[in-house]
């Protein structure tokens, strides 16, 4: 795929998704005094086109190395073992074993302050929508989706195989994360809405949530949580950059490099007002 078609493909798509999930959001709004360009739009939009131009074909690229190096150390008998099943039991195994893994890997990113420096960037959003589905540091996209993806590399499905359900579970990811709020009845028990995950995006680190399709996995383990309305406040009670450069430098560099990159660029990595109190970002960067 050449550079011109890398635009074509993420326009089309940008404007398919602003078009669909403008609609749904005018339609079934879950906070109806949102407005469609809300503050940090264009930021998320930076992390929009990050992920189209950057970061999606270098994870790819990644699976496929991972995929290869797997391939010659799982036994050929294990995996024919796995073909010899039911396409539908395979479908099953592969996504109980996918959400068991990522609300694991999920749960620990809440909980282990070195997995949290990258995730609270997709946490930072304070207006949830289908845009900031899209505001995730690169290295937190490359754990999620090797984790995601590693039950069915390791039964020996292929990548092309897996191409719809990868589509789907994008699909999906954008949804729950959209201003939308479309009740589902009994279904909700077993795939996500967007109430559940907008309660995962609330002010509380640990509000639960975890699972990524099925709520299935945070119901048996003790983490399912979804009031009926809305959260009133969404992000993260720490100071986060309002740039998309500085997202992206923040959790990985001691502060004294991001202040010394950053402090080149004038307003690039600014204070931000956290709980009406005036907090200087970098007194607050992790060393
Ligand atoms: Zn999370
Ligand atoms: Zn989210």
């Amino acid at each position: 795929m050449n550079f011109f078609s890398v635009i074509q493909a993420t326009g089309l798509s940008f404007f398919i998704l602003l078009a669909v999930f403008t609609l749904m959001e005018k339609a079934f709004p879950a906070n109806a005094q949102q407005r469609i360009f809300r503050p940090n739009w264009v930021l998320d939009l930076c992390f929009f086109l990050g992920q189209y131009f950057l970061w999606g074909a270098m994870v790819l690229l990644l699976l496929n190395y991972v995929n290869g190096l797997l391939n010659t150390f799982i036994p050929h008998t294990f995996r024919q073992k796995v073909a010899a099943q039911p396409w539908w039991l395979q479908a099953v195994e592969v996504v109980v074993l996918s959400d068991l893994v990522v609300y694991w890997a999920h749960r620990l990113q809440h909980n282990n302050a070195f997995l949290w420096r990258f995730h609270k960037v997709h946490h930072s959003s304070e207006h949830l929508d289908w845009l900031a589905a899209h505001r995730e540091h690169p290295v937190d996209t490359i754990y999620t989706v090797g984790l995601l993806n590693l039950p069915a590399l390791l039964l020996g499905f292929n990548l092309e195989t897996l191409a719809g359900l990868i589509a789907f579970r994008g699909m999906w990811a954008i949804y729950i994360h959209s201003n939308v709020r479309l009740p589902i009845g009994p279904l909700k028990w077993f795939i996500g809405a967007p109430e559940l995950h907008h309660w995962h995006h609330s002010y509380d680190r640990k509000a639960g949530n975890y699972a990524n399709i099925s709520p299935l996995m945070d119901i048996i383990f003790g983490t399912y949580n979804c009031p009926d309305k809305e959260p009133e406040k969404f992000g993260i009670d720490e100071p986060s950059p309002r740039y998309y450069l500085g997202h992206l430098l923040y959790p990985m560099l001691p502060g004294k490099w991001v202040r010394v990159i950053t402090g080149r660029f004038k307003g690039l990595y600014p204070a931000k007002k956290v709980n009406n109190n005036p907090v200087n970002i970098n007194d607050g960067v992790p060393m």
